[in-house]
């Protein structure tokens, strides 16, 4: 750690790059922005806390990745276009190293997505990593999660449960092989945010959101905004094939937690009308990203989970929750 650098070093070194898009971007006392004619601005906030989100020793490239990716897949869910990020560090000392690797994960990722950084805060304590993102979506077109349908196809983007299985292994409450670890632990440290998946749902899907807290929970907010429920086929549920050998292992109940409960997927959930199926699956095709139909929203409220026999699959915990 070089000594010395001061807060303003340290924004101009890391966190100052051209914003050419943006009026005003870091520097002043606020940045300034132009929202595009008839579009609305989308804006989310989202952090990231040591110990619960991420392990403190955790390489501070993927976590600068992981803090800008968890909130890209809260506009990719809204069918945003993600255009301007702020950035809010709490860190207990400037460890240059640190903060090198972490802006260079961070605009890595903004590069790929157009996002240009545009202003933030630094400030010293216990590490606390803070974005709020915004984007644009033409007026009424954002994807909510009020919208779903009786009848409504419920799908899901990508695979389930990877991350929740990075996660189990750590602890010591499953054991992968090495190769399973690694492609576990790349879902659950380098999430890729579904954005042209978002973008692509405009106008098709009737409401979605992102798969951050586990399905059941996360479509749990869909079913309880949209005033319905859901009916979904276990089976039909995008695993990758670690997971699935795990049931027939006789760890079915851990199988079962990952992909309805494990949390980090970071996938897409959304609902969609049956009469869009297949554009459903051609964007599906056009964007190389496996999407799941997982089973139909119904009248009344709540999920059903039902394994290939036809019951009901009960968990102990739903879902990620910060107090409970
Ligand atoms: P003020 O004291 O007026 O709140 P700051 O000293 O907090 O201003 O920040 C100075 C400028 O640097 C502002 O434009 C702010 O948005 C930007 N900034 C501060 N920290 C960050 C950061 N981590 N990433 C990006 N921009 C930042
Ligand atoms: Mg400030």
């Amino acid at each position: 750690m070089k000594r010395g650098a001061s807060e303003f070093d340290l924004i101009r070194r890391y966190f100052t790059r051209p914003a050419p898009s943006a009026a005003l971007g870091v520097g002043d006392d606020a940045a300034l922005l132009r929202v595009g004619r008839g579009m609305e601005l989308a804006v989310s906030t989202d952090t990231l806390v040591s110990g619960t989100h991420f392990f403190p020793d955790a390489d501070p490239f993927l976590l600068g990745h992981k803090t800008l990716a968890v909130n890209l897949s809260d506009l990719a869910a809204m069918g945003a276009q993600p255009r301007w990020a702020l950035l809010s560090l709490s860190l207990p000392v400037a460890d240059e190293r640190w903060l090198e690797r972490f802006s260079a994960g961070f605009f890595a990722l903004a590069e790929q997505y157009g996002v240009e950084l545009v202003g933030g805060d630094t400030t010293r304590g216990p590490i606390n990593l803070c974005v709020t993102i915004l984007g644009e979506v033409p007026q009424g077109a954002a994807l909510r999660r009020d919208g779903a349908k009786t009848g409504d196809d419920v799908w899901v983007s990508g695979s389930l449960g990877s991350a929740a299985l990075a996660l189990a292994h750590k602890r010591g409450t499953v054991r992968l092989l090495p190769a399973e670890f690694a492609s576990c632990a790349a879902a659950l440290h380098q999430p890729v945010p579904r954005v042209a998946l978002g973008l692509a749902l405009r106008g098709v899907a009737h409401s979605a959101i992102d798969i951050s807290d586990g399905l059941l929970a996360d479509l749990g907010h869909i079913l309880e905004n949209s005033a319905a429920g859901a009916e979904i086929e276990f089976d039909a549920l995008p695993v990758p094939d670690v997971l699935r050998a795990l049931s027939s292992q006789g760890s079915g109940e851990m199988a079962q937690h990952c992909a309805l409960a494990g949390g980090d997927d970071y996938e897409l959930c959304f609902t969609a009308p049956v009469s869009r199926r297949t554009e459903v699956e051609s964007i599906s095709g056009r964007s190389s990203l496996p999407l799941a139909r997982i089973g139909s929203i119904v009248a009344g409220g709540g999920c059903i989970v039902r394994a290939p026999d036809g019951s009901a699959i009960h968990l102990e915990k739903s879902g990620y929750d910060h107090f409970r």
